[in-house]
């Protein structure tokens, strides 16, 4: 009797198993755990379709306050996708910032232009930063409403091996632009808004971004989206031991790679089951103006 309990035991353990473990697979240890832009299914998400010639469009308005090229070019399907790079010169601190690396997160590529407009209304506040911003990383992505790029990649798992495009081209800009500050902007099923502050965030600059973020009307994160509570709402301080984690997996993100290079960086994640669009922009606009006054 007692044998068959234990077997039972450890059949349900097993069964329990199977959903986060194929979900820690597919997630993490893959850098193209499919073969296309496929749409994601595993999540409840709110998705609007994105207009890419619309969203050319509303970027280049802004070409007379900014320097606006084409970065990259892709070619999936007999069609082109590009990559936007757009360029905010000052004589003081370097700021990089990458849009939509996760073509579904689309709301994080529609920040940019709101970003655009807030700099160009606000040209003091700014006035000693290069800020650099790349949109968007995953055009393909965005425009079959898709985690992954043309290949099926994961762009955010691909600094070891820059397989994708997204990847190296991310890798090259950090390396020409030397930032002292990158934020990249991303989307998740959590409840609320966080940011995760890589352990190359100095610790004042941290405490300052968790204060300014929690004085604000936010709905605020309390847990990460692997469940896990934050110590402070709305920010992940990230710790050695999740390194040591992401090395014994074999995971390579930006934000790892940003911080083997001691390069302070912040991820910041809206909730992508929220309607309300506006609501998932505003706390990426938040967390950028915050670091900017943090620093000045
Ligand atoms: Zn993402």
């Amino acid at each position: 009797m007692k044998k068959y309990l234990a077997l039972a035991i450890v059949v349900t353990v097993l069964v329990l198993m199977i959903k986060p473990l194929s979900f820690l697979t597919k997630y993490y240890l893959h850098e193209c755990p499919e073969k296309s832009s496929v749409k994601q299914d595993d999540f409840e998400m709110y998705l609007e379709p994105l207009d890419l010639e619309k969203y050319k469009q509303d970027i280049f308005s802004f070409d007379k306050v900014f320097d606006i090229s084409v970065a990259e070019t892709l070619a999936y399907r007999e069609q082109d996708f590009e990559i936007y790079q757009i360029d905010k010169n000052g004589d003081g601190q370097n700021m990089l910032i990458f849009a939509a690396t996760h073509g579904s997160e689309f709301a994080s590529a529609l920040v940019v232009s709101d970003l655009l407009n807030e700099i160009a209304k606000n040209p003091e506040l700014y006035e000693a930063w290069n800020i650099r911003i790349l949109t968007p990383i995953n055009p393909v992505g965005v425009k079959h409403q898709s985690r992954y790029n043309e290949d099926g990649c994961d762009i955010n798992r691909d600094f070891q091996h820059f397989l994708t495009k997204g990847a190296k081209l991310q890798r090259q800009t950090i390396d020409e632009f030397n930032p002292d500050v990158i934020v990249s902007l991303h989307e998740g099923p959590q409840d609320g808004f966080f940011v995760i502050a890589e352990n190359s965030v100095p610790p004042d600059l941290q405490k300052a971004i968790a204060t300014d973020l929690q004085s604000v009307n936010v709905a605020l994160a309390r847990k990460s989206f692997f469940g896990i509570p934050l110590s402070d709402s709305g920010i992940w301080h990230k710790k050695p031991f999740v390194y040591f984690v992401q090395k014994l997996f074999g995971i390579h993100t930006l934000g790892r790679y940003a911080n083997e290079r001691g390069i302070p960086m912040f991820t910041t994640e809206s909730n992508w089951k929220v309607r309300d669009v506006n609501e998932r922009k505003k706390p990426h606009l938040l967390l950028i103006k915050s670091v900017v006054e943090s620093y000045n």
